[in-house]
């Protein structure tokens, strides 16, 4: 635990993106209590320059090498350290002097930093679900208690249900979905939506992948997985709820009948803070809700058999072993086609379940076996596209 006059020092790991540039958000209102020594970003060079400007950031870090001599760089502080590439990148939130790394890359590429932040002993406020539905198997073992803090809202409120509790008298998981865009569709209207209509998510902004799964419903999947991961629940204790005001971000059954849920406005800002804050609160990131003025709320059975990626992914966890890899791999080529236009919605489950049934599932034992089934998966996911 760090002595409360030092400011904890943050790696933000993606900074470019949704959650990245909120955490710059909660480190701009608590410059008093946060100090940023680490930046990265895939490819968005000016953004990540503006940060490393605004914060005076001493690392920065380009996952893209092809954008590692983008002129905007000659911009960067001076005395700012600049890595470049894959490697290098996963290595900037242990050799920066970080306590604590945001982990808010998108998809499976965030593993290599995970693993290296995780070895190194920081604390991480952990947004990429991907490498944990992953890697699950290798990584959570690592952990000593209290060194992973999930930032995902449904994940961030079941950890903070059970702060002060104990492990066995959880009977389940209550994991609740705004239902997405496309809530209550038939098959029928689904084969024809776009990615554009997708994009609109009713409650909350995000990157445009993870809007691409809330839409299919894969985000609940895979939510599920990384549920069951961090908190050691059966995957068929872990149940969705349908709840259309995401107030309630999520709730602990215990053993006695009693039920805690954690709410609040649907501002990310909350979670990625707690993620920093913990064990602390400090003050709010964004206005307060006023609950008086709340619409009822809502609560609704998922339809898993109009959006079959939350059924595959249950089937997946269930299988464990390499095959919620093999998901998650073909998953990222898919949503990745759905947005360019490429295929239709109901493709993307199809190229799932297809990829899943064309693999064999292993146990995990390395990250290297890691990255060979995504690799893998994904050039069978890209033949089964061109068929579709
Ligand atoms: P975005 O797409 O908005 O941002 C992704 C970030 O990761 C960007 O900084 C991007 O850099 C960087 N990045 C992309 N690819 C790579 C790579 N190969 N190597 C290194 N860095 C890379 O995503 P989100 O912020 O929406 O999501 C981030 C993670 O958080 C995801 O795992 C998502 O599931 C999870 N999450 C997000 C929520 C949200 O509200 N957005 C809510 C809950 C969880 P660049 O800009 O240069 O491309
Ligand atoms: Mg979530």
């Amino acid at each position: 635990m760090i002595e409360t006059q030092r400011r904890l020092r943050v790696a933000i790991l993606g900074c470019t993106g949704s959650i990245g540039t909120q955490a710059l958000d909660v480190c701009r209102k608590h410059a008093d209590k946060l100090e940023i020594v680490a930046l990265t970003a895939h490819s968005s060079t000016a953004a990540l320059v503006a940060a490393a400007r605004e914060f005076g950031v001493p690392w920065v870090g380009i996952a893209d090498a092809s954008h590692g001599s983008d002129p905007i760089l000659q911009e960067l502080p001076v005395g700012t350290r600049l890595c470049v590439g894959e490697g290098p990148c996963a290595e900037l939130g242990v050799v920066s002097e970080a306590d604590c790394v945001v982990l808010a890359v998108v998809g499976f590429a965030g593993i290599e930093a995970a693993q290296a932040s995780i070895k190194a002993g920081k604390t991480v406020a952990y947004a990429n679900k991907e490498s944990i539905v992953c890697g699950g198997d290798l990584l959570m073992p690592m952990l000593e208690p209290g060194q992973l803090i999930p930032v995902d809202s449904e994940h961030s409120a079941i950890f903070q249900c059970l702060v002060g509790e104990d492990h066995d008298e959880v009977r389940r998981l209550w994991l609740t979905c705004s239902g997405g865009p496309f809530y209550s569709m038939s098959r029928e209207e689904l084969r024809g939506v776009t990615a554009a209509r997708a994009l609109a998510h009713p409650t909350w902004k995000m990157g445009a992948k993870i809007t691409i799964d809330c839409a299919t419903l894969m985000n609940k999947g895979l939510e599920v997985l990384e549920a069951h991961h961090l908190f050691d629940v059966p995957i068929d204790d872990i149940r969705v709820l349908v709840h259309r005001q995401s107030r309630i971000h999520s709730m602990v059954e215990f053993s006695d009948g009693s039920v805690k849920a954690q709410l609040g406005p649907s501002d990310m800002r909350i979670a990625i803070q707690y993620g920093m804050s913990y064990p602390e609160r400090w003050a709010a990131p964004c206005e307060p809700q006023d609950w008086c003025l709340e619409p009822p709320l809502t609560f609704g059975e998922a339809d898993e058999n109009a959006f079959g990626c939350l059924r595959l992914a249950r089937e997946a966890g269930r299988a464990g072993g390499t095959l919620p890899c093999v998901m998650n791999a073909a998953n990222e080529v898919a949503n990745a086609a759905f947005r360019a236009g490429a295929c239709g919605f109901l493709d993307v489950e199809r190229i799932v379940g297809s990829v899943m049934e064309q693999s064999r599932v292993e146990r995990v034992d390395t990250l290297e076996q890691l990255r060979e089934c995504d690799a893998r998966s994904r050039e069978i996911a890209r033949e089964v596209l061109a068929e579709v």
